[in-house]
């Protein structure tokens, strides 16, 4: 199949940092961006090497391309990839895919009416790390699973403190920024989710936007013929100096991943049974957002699938909205 051409919705951090270089790395060709500001767009075009700049995306969707990458804000995900799924381009899409899951649902049902595919920019579902997880537990290194724990309590970047803090900016904090990440990488080994308790407070003297920066997750799994399985996750803009990891404990044995939920590849699995603790040999060389590329670009020419599809888009935002809504209400939230 010839180069995918791309079209960048949103001059970001993301893009600049991490996906402008998967692209071109998965083969793929990068046509211009839109902008909400003509300056931005002029100078993320010229920073990145870019034909093309525009601040009007009916003007980006009319060029010759065939997907468009989408890391604006939030509260912009759905518009922008409605429309571009409406002028028949594949989306690549942020998470969390919308602010609410029935627009998640619109989204993918839009997707799949028109045979086209959307998947949400996961970078972890794809990690080799958590796909050796999820093969040791299929192949029942650790018997029937009980329970997870996610680490992923992180200090945020002083470059990125900006609308994820504000109360007034929709899909703001930590809970729809973080919590979303643990729950790509839940859903597909955990089975379903069914119910989501969460406390979330604010913590940091420099988060003055009045948002959750801390919070504390628990959710319940559910799965046919197996007992029900208890998942909670720590997630926080605020701590500096700790690890990241996963853990999954099971009837025989537990999995533990070092340096789980970071964006680089690099991490440790520790598999502990009777026989003792031993290393699990995964190879981390590729780049994680390339492994995305790579696996959106094969989901296009109908040889792969997304490592992490519209469906789990829209299952980890379930999950990410429920935590807050009950970290709001105090309650604890139903999954349907
Ligand atoms: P940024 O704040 O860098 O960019 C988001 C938007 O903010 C841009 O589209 C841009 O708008 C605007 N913006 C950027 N810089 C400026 C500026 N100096 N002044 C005014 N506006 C500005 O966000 P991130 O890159 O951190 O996040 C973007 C998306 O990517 C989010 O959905 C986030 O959840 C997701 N994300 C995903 C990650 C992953 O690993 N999958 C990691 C980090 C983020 P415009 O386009 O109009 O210029």
């Amino acid at each position: 199949m010839s180069a995918l051409k791309w079209g960048l919705i949103g001059a970001s951090d993301i893009a600049a940092t991490r996906v402008i270089d998967a692209i071109r790395s998965s083969g793929g060709h990068i046509e211009g961006v839109v902008s909400g500001s003509a300056g931005r767009a002029d100078d993320f075009a010229a920073q990145h090497g870019l034909h093309f700049a525009t601040t009007d995306l009916d003007e980006l969707l009319g060029w010759d391309i065939d997907a468009v990458y989408i890391s604006s804000t939030n509260d912009k995900h759905y518009d922008q990839a409605c429309r571009a799924l409406r002028a028949g381009k594949h989306v690549l899409c942020e998470k969390p895919l919308a602010l609410d899951p029935a627009e998640a649902e619109a989204m993918v049902a839009l997707a799949e009416e028109l045979g086209l595919v959307l998947a949400a920019n996961h970078h972890l579902p794809g990690s080799p790390l958590h796909a050796k997880v999820r093969e040791l537990v299929a192949e029942g290194a650790i018997g029937a699973v009980l329970s997870a724990k996610v680490a992923h309590a992180v200090l945020l970047p002083q470059r990125l403190r900006g609308w994820r803090l504000g109360q007034s900016t929709p899909g703001s904090g930590v809970i729809l920024d973080i919590t979303c990440h643990d729950a790509s990488v839940l859903n597909p080994l955990l089975g379903t989710p069914v119910a989501v308790a969460a406390v979330a407070v604010q913590q940091a003297d420099w988060n003055t936007g009045g948002q959750a920066d801390a919070a504390m997750t628990v959710i319940r799994y559910e799965q046919k013929d197996r007992p029900p399985v208890l998942a909670q996750t720590h997630d926080s803009f605020t701590v500096g100096f700790a690890d990241t990891s996963l853990e999954v404990h099971g009837t025989a044995g537990t999995i533990r991943v070092i340096d789980a939920m970071t964006q680089d590849t690099k991490g440790q699995v520790l598999l502990t049974t009777e026989a003792g603790t031993r290393d699990i040999d995964v190879d981390c060389t590729d780049d994680l957002y390339v492994i995305g590329l790579r696996a959106f670009a094969a989901a296009v020419e109908g040889t792969g699938t997304p490592t992490a599809s519209g469906r789990d888009g829209l299952m980890a935002l379930k999950v990410a909205i429920a935590a807050q809504e009950s970290a709001m209400t105090g309650l604890t939230v139903p999954i349907n």
